[in-house]
């Protein structure tokens, strides 16, 4: 049975992924700040719930107290302005959370990590295109990605791989709250509010966090053993 860590699993994607693991049979254990959260991802499926902050070095530390086959690091935030309205302190909490987070799991995920272990980042097409009033978000997932691509080849020999997902809009609490604040901004209506935020789709709809599970789930798995360094995008066609 691998042991798989997921951390921000207590919504969305990282609930998604939790879940599909858990169901396949892996040992999941999932982390977040508020344990609630976590333990509603849970629900009965033997989940271990642990709090940790992403962007604290010494709750992330305290993670990792014996090595996981399989990690996730999926935590991350988002909150829109345009660069002129970026304070210092949104740029500095975005890239702590959503880079340096990252890289804190990255890190202590390597020490005990065995060969055919697999570290993979929930990053964004954000990550591999820039973003308008997004800037400090399209950054920390550049930098994830530049993470993930030199990684990859620091792994490569003991037999483990490092990889992204990189999807458009999911429908998460993210993706929720993006269009609220669009919605509240604007005085428009939701499904009006929707339209500006989501845009004009190929598929005509956004990701679904289960979508983006199956494609974590790929990277993680045996057959993917010499797929590395890759930020596999999940649009719909969109790029
Ligand atoms: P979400 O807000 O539901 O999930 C983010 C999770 O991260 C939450 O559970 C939150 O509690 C947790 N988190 C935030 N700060 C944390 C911290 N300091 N320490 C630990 N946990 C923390 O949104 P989501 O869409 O599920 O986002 C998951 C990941 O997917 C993020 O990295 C996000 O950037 C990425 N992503 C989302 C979308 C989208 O459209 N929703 C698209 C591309 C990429």
């Amino acid at each position: 049975m691998r042991r798989v860590l997921v951390t921000g699993g207590g919504s969305g994607i990282g609930r998604a992924v939790a879940r599909d693991f858990a169901d396949g049979g892996d040992h999941v254990t999932i982390s977040g700040r508020r344990l609630d959260a976590l333990q509603e991802t849970d629900a009965g499926r033997g989940m271990h719930c642990q709090t940790a902050d992403v962007a604290d070095e010494t709750s992330m530390k305290a993670l990792f107290d014996t090595p996981f086959d399989v990690v996730v690091a999926n935590a991350g935030i988002g909150r829109a302005a345009p660069v002129a309205n970026t304070s210092l302190d949104l740029w500095n909490t975005t890239i702590a959370v959503t880079l340096t987070g990252v890289f804190l799991t990255f890190r202590e995920a390597l020490a005990g990590m065995k060969s055919g272990g697999r570290l993979i980042a929930v990053s964004s097409i954000a990550g591999l295109h820039g973003e308008p009033n997004a800037a400090a978000y399209s950054a920390a997932k550049h930098g994830v990605m530049g993470l993930v691509k030199s990684l990859a080849l620091e792994v490569a020999k003991r037999g483990i791989t490092c990889n992204a997902v990189c999807p458009g809009w999911v429908d998460t609490p993210m993706a929720e709250t993006a269009v609220t604040n669009v919605m509240q901004r604007l005085e428009i209506s939701r499904e009006e509010a929707k339209k500006r935020v989501f845009g004009d789709k190929p598929s005509g709809r956004i990701v679904k966090p289960e979508e983006v599970a199956a494609a974590v789930r790929y990277l993680a798995s045996p057959e993917a053993a010499m797929v590395n360094g890759h930020g596999l995008v999940i649009t719909g066609g969109e790029t």
